[in-house]
């Protein structure tokens, strides 16, 4: 009995030793991988970039775009919102002028509501764990058929939602996310003249902000099964960067995304830095982006992405993010170099799917 007893109090003794000294040592050993990551990061940013010479995009209908977006009218687009339906209205009518067919369950539309729930993964994940309800919410699909018949489509997306009115102060969103979804538009009126080999399916996202519940209503009303898609193409905050940079987020998940962008960089004229899609325990502090917009929902559905995206900035969910704060000139190449990159992957794509 006394012996068994002892063998209690070693066994508590040696878990609250352990438990103590992960809690002491966990930030040290954070910290190191951090600065491994951080190290990594250095070594693959990209010195020599392509001069800005690509101009298959138009620069004016981009911040036009943009700029409608952003207008004060629009409120900031919080999902359900007068502002957020006219934009949604808005998005249907380009779809429909450019001549893609409408792929929605209401035409282009696929309205949709969520009632506030509690989220145990966003708990996990250390954010506000309740996912606040949406009414009259609505996804807008368009689709461009591709040149070889029986290929799966490559699914585009782009959040057109964002934080709406705080009082009476607006939260315009110009980069976040007027700026991927006005990208959105122009790469649809030049792959609709120069069509790809797949199909492309274009989704502007609602309630992205909301807990990325514009893309779980896609799997969840069944309007999209995973694997009838080839792809996910998630463009999120495209617009400005004081270094150049572009983060490609996923190639951590999908080793053979590498290989394409070293073909892309040299035709680049922004810096592409494949980064924030490592767990935290291979990169310590440095922000995992896997879950962190609409492409996190088809990764966790089982279909390959990429996301394109800036680092975050100091107007970052602020009423400072504006249209006049925008680097067209950068912004216009980032447009291009997702460009490139659906040109490079319709090609990859294509050869593997036909390959006997
Ligand atoms: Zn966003």
């Amino acid at each position: 009995m006394f012996l068994k007893k002892k063998r209690y109090i070693a066994i508590l003794i040696i878990t609250i030793v352990t438990a103590l000294s992960l809690v002491l040592l966990k930030p040290l050993w954070l910290t190191q991988l951090t600065e491994l990551e951080a190290e990594r990061i250095r070594l693959i940013t990209p010195t020599q970039v392509a001069p800005a010479s690509l101009d298959r995009i138009n620069r004016e209908q981009l911040m036009a775009d943009l700029r409608w977006l952003a207008d004060a009218e629009r409120q900031g687009r919080a999902p359900g919102t007068p502002g957020g339906i006219a934009a949604r209205e808005w998005i249907a009518e380009q779809f429909a002028e450019i001549g893609l067919e409408p792929a929605g369950t209401e035409g282009f539309f696929h309205p949709y509501s969520v009632k506030e729930h509690f989220s145990f993964s966003r708990w996990l994940r250390g954010r506000n764990a309740t996912i606040p309800g949406v009414e009259n919410a609505a996804n807008v699909l368009g689709l461009l058929p591709g040149t070889v018949p029986g290929l799966k489509p490559l699914v585009l997306t782009a959040h057109y939602d964002h934080l709406g009115m705080h009082g009476d102060t607006i939260f315009y969103g110009a980069d976040d996310n007027a700026s991927g979804v006005a990208a959105m538009l122009e790469l649809a009126r030049y792959l609709k003249a120069n069509p790809l080999q797949h199909p492309v399916l274009f989704v502007a996202l609602d309630s992205e902000e909301k807990g990325l519940q514009g893309a779980v209503a896609l799997f969840r009303t069944e309007l999209l099964h995973a694997e009838q898609l080839a792809f996910n193409i998630n463009i999120d905050m495209l617009s400005r960067d004081t270094q150049q940079l572009l983060f490609a987020v996923g190639t951590y998940h999908h080793p053979w995304l590498l290989p394409l962008l070293d073909e892309l960089q040299p035709q680049s004229a922004v810096k592409l830095l494949p980064a924030h899609d490592r767990p935290w325990y291979l990169a310590g502090n440095t922000q995992d982006w896997t879950l962190s917009s609409d492409h996190g929902v088809f990764h966790q559905a089982g279909v390959p992405f990429i996301y394109f995206g800036v680092a975050d900035h100091a107007d970052y969910h602020t009423p400072e993010d504006t249209a006049e704060k925008v680097d067209v000139m950068f912004y216009h190449q980032v447009v291009e170099t997702v460009l490139s990159f659906l040109t490079l992957l319709d090609q990859h794509l294509a050869q593997r799917e036909t390959r006997p």
